[in-house]
């Protein structure tokens, strides 16, 4: 399976009164056809890492290092023209709260048939029977008449809707999902996570699907990256993670979800609160919060081990592990 995206070593800072090494030493890859969850608690740097991906993150204060190539093209290096190109078309981005994507002012056919003429130069006529399409495709009642209605005239579930056809409009390969689903109440959630992955599969896109929730991610993802502090520290299949998580801190957070406790077992925390984030991690920046930890946890940052095809964890107790060999959990080391 090729690639379509590849992120290499990524490092993200904000820096103004304070400093902030939001992300550090990310690397992730996104098949096609392939829905990647990012999972972790907030301040993880899951919308970080997305909207570096998108280009979205203010130049001012933010500096970027290690390198993001979509598709063959070098993001970080885009210039204006070319990032125009690339966002509508190559990818795009959907966020929980549509009023970030969608504009108050305008209708819903005339902000998705403007984006058709902008991206596709497409005639006027083509670009409303894009819109009036891709209304349909995502399955708004009365489409036709819907194009003329403003966000503010519609529910949350429908404005949710409207923002995956602006997003879907110009037909995407890669579509960048933050936490679409978490303000909507549980019904409409579920409803529009189906829709999600059906026009993945209908669209055939490759999709990174940001989320704080673990229900949410076994619903959609294939493959999870698991976040922590601004580092990746697990990577693998969906029921790798759920099943069998090899890093201390995925653990806990399968521990602390119905979808990963043992049966009958009580629900557990994790004890402590996440680090600050005003240093480059120089050790394990789980360590003060892992029942397993050592003092060599401390003394160094713990290697990105390759534990499997396709799976890694960033964890000292992590091994490489010969093919065909059941990686060890940190709970039997
Ligand atoms: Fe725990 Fe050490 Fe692994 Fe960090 S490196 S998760 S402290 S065992
Ligand atoms: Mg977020």
């Amino acid at each position: 399976m090729s690639n379509l995206v590849e992120v290499k070593n990524l490092n993200i800072r904000f820096t103004g009164e304070r400093t902030v090494h939001a992300v550090n030493d990310l690397s992730l890859s996104l098949g096609e056809g392939e829905v990647l969850g990012l999972l972790g608690e907030s301040g993880s740097g899951k919308s970080v890492t997305l909207r570096a991906l998108m280009r979205l993150l203010p130049k001012k204060r933010t500096q970027i290092s290690g390198s993001v190539n979509v598709l063959g093209q070098d993001v970080l290096a885009l210039d204006d023209d070319g990032l125009s190109a690339f966002r509508g078309q190559t990818a795009s981005m959907i966020f929980q709260e549509p009023a970030l994507a969608l504009d108050p002012v305008y209708t819903i056919g005339r902000q998705i048939a403007e984006s058709v003429m902008r991206h596709e130069g497409k005639s006027h006529a083509e670009a409303q029977a894009r819109a009036l399409q891709m209304l349909e495709v995502v399955r708004i009642p009365s489409a036709k008449r819907r194009l003329d209605a403003y966000p503010h005239e519609m529910s949350g579930g429908m404005r949710q809707r409207a923002m995956i056809a602006l997003a879907l409009a110009c037909k995407p390969k890669i579509l960048l999902a933050d936490e679409p689903t978490t303000a909507l109440d549980a019904t409409v959630q579920i409803q529009i996570l189906l829709l999600l992955r059906e026009l993945q599969r209908e669209f055939g896109m490759s999709v990174i699907f940001v989320t704080h929730d673990i229900g949410v991610a076994i619903e959609i993802c294939d493959r999870v990256a698991v976040m922590y502090a601004g580092q990746i520290v697990e990577q693998g299949t969906l029921s790798q993670i759920v099943r069998t998580p090899l890093h201390p801190y995925a653990q806990g957070l399968l521990a602390s979800t119905v979808h990963g406790a043992k049966r009958g077992a009580r629900l557990e925390t994790i004890p402590g609160t996440p680090p600050s984030l005003d240093k480059a991690p120089t050790a394990c920046s789980f360590a003060p919060r892992c029942r397993y930890a050592q003092p060599r946890c401390v003394e160094a940052l713990p290697p990105d081990v390759q534990v499997g095809p396709n799976r890694t964890a960033r964890c000292i107790l992590a091994e490489p592990i010969a093919d065909g060999a059941a990686p060890a959990r940190a709970a039997d080391a």
